[in-house]
């Protein structure tokens, strides 16, 4: 049997809590464990766990946090469920290239599969704390799945991947890598350093963004860069830091010796 221990379920300001305890109940079905809240409406909640049935081992151990970033931090893979395609286009993935890709990870960083509100789904924001869209091919009248089931498809694929257990996943790329990657919480620093340094060399003007910083997260979402790349790009930024600064005292000091 495989192995979801490094596998968490994130639900984004669910409002029901009936959807709750629908997703737990699915996840538990499917072999999965963890489940972070962030924000919920009402929880905890006698509906949720009404909901979970023999699932409420799921729902009393959940972890309740205030933001998507903070239910990330410790991810190296972030997969976000969404109906819709959005204005920039990210890299999707069907349920089934999902499960593959969980699998594949799962041994080595911790993955986690984020899904959004009822009514308004992901904020273009959390969409781009994602490395991957996932999207479940429906009809196209009616292309939104109560949050539930969303959470249960996905997790079902996963289930199935795990016991057709494949081998079948790029061992190259995924399994033999020598290092882990970049967690949601080294990026998240990064990306403000990147912002901070382009700022400093006059690229980047934030009263003018023209969508940036979100390209430069799809990039670097793509990449999946790794720890000691990561590393590397904040060494670089330093020494571009100390040279501006450098420069700056020069020409400070030029100024003062004219
Ligand atoms: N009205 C919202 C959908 C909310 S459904 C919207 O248009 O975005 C609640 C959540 O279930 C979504 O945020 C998403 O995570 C998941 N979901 C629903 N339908 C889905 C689909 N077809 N593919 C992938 N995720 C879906």
């Amino acid at each position: 049997m495989s192995d979801f221990s490094n596998v968490k379920v994130v639900l984004v300001n669910t409002s029901h809590p009936g959807n709750i305890g629908a997703s737990a109940r699915a996840m538990k079905n499917m072999g999965l464990r963890n489940l972070t809240l962030v924000q919920p409406s009402e929880f905890p909640s006698g509906v949720a766990v009404g909901r979970a049935v023999s699932a409420t081992d799921i729902i009393e151990a959940a972890s309740v946090v205030d933001t998507l970033q903070a239910a990330v931090a410790d991810c190296g893979l972030v997969i976000g469920a969404s109906a819709r395609s959005r204005r920039i286009p990210w890299p999707m993935l069907s349920p089934d290239q999902c499960a593959s890709k969980v699998l594949a990870e799962a041994s080595h960083n911790r993955v986690a599969l984020v899904f959004g509100r009822e009514d308004a789904g992901l904020n273009n924001e959390e969409l781009q704390l994602c490395h991957f869209h996932v999207q479940i091919p429906t009809d196209e009248v009616y292309s939104s799945l109560n949050l539930g089931a969303a959470v249960m498809v996905i997790c079902y694929e996963l289930h199935k991947a795990g016991l057709r257990d494949i081998g079948t996943v790029n061992p190259e790329e995924d399994e033999l890598w020598d290092q882990e990657k970049a967690t949601g919480e080294q990026v998240e620093h990064f990306y403000e350093h990147l912002q901070r340094v382009l700022v400093a060399i006059d690229f980047h003007d934030p009263d003018n963004p023209r969508q940036l910083m979100q390209r430069m997260r799809r990039l670097f979402s793509r990449i999946r860069i790794d720890v000691m790349e990561m590393n590397i790009l904040r060494g670089i930024l330093t020494n571009i830091e100390y040279h501006i600064k450098d420069t700056g005292q020069d020409s400070d000091k030029r100024r003062a010796d004219e």
